[in-house]
């Protein structure tokens, strides 16, 4: 498995809290599984995928999830990793911009918080709630047609989007694509989701699908 290294601290920060991070890397690296480690401690296995050449438009548009305060302090942080050194010209023709997307973290120890899987039985847990969403969507799809709490198959994204009360908003922001989901209501199934699922929220009772 290939791996890739981060040695700044402020994106090192970003990663933890939000999953994923938008890095400037030598265009053509290996692609898919990648080990992902913080100086040289091995924090994470996650994904690795490219997502353009470096231009000052896709810096813009990548710098929300860069780490990186502004543009200005981005490039600073490339110029003195790649240009100074001479492994790429001004024009950066020989970079690229990769996502790294966290799939599981190795050690929550060294995080304030946990969250966990509210699934029953289910002993899943990461210390950011990303992860906690990614494990959701992948391992447990079931849900997208049936809801835990009220225990009926249902369209559960519209039907949690409607009942709205605390265990619905949990399970809204776990199936709700954050991305396209946005909205006032999201924001608010996030903030119930980090504040139920650090406490070990579970769906209760025990139930077949
Ligand atoms: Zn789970
Ligand atoms: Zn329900």
């Amino acid at each position: 498995m290939s791996r890739i290294s981060f040695q700044v601290k402020e994106v090192q920060e970003f990663l933890r809290k939000h999953g994923r991070v938008y890095t400037v890397r030598i265009d053509g690296r290996q692609e898919g599984k990648v080990s992902i480690y913080f100086g040289r401690r091995k924090v994470a296995e996650g994904v690795v995928t490219r997502v353009g050449s470096v231009t000052s438009k896709t810096l813009e548009d990548c710098v929300p999830f860069s780490g990186f305060k502004n543009v200005r302090d981005w490039k600073e942080k490339i110029d003195k990793i790649f240009l100074h050194k001479g492994l790429t010209d001004d024009l950066y023709r020989n970079l690229a911009i990769y996502e790294v997307r966290v799939i599981d973290w190795c050690n929550d120890s060294w995080f304030d918080s946990v969250f966990h899987c509210p699934v029953p039985g289910c002993n899943f847990k990461s210390s950011t709630l990303s992860t906690v969403k990614i494990h959701f969507k992948v391992n447990h799809r079931e849900y997208f047609n049936f809801c835990p709490i009220c225990k009926v198959r249902v369209n559960v994204v519209h039907h949690a989007h409607r009942k709205a009360d605390e265990p619905h908003l949990v399970l809204f922001y776990l199936l709700r694509s954050g991305r396209a989901g946005r909205t006032e209501l999201y924001a608010k199934a996030e903030k119930v989701a980090e504040r139920l699922l650090s406490n070990g929220f579970k769906f209760g009772g025990d139930f077949n699908v």
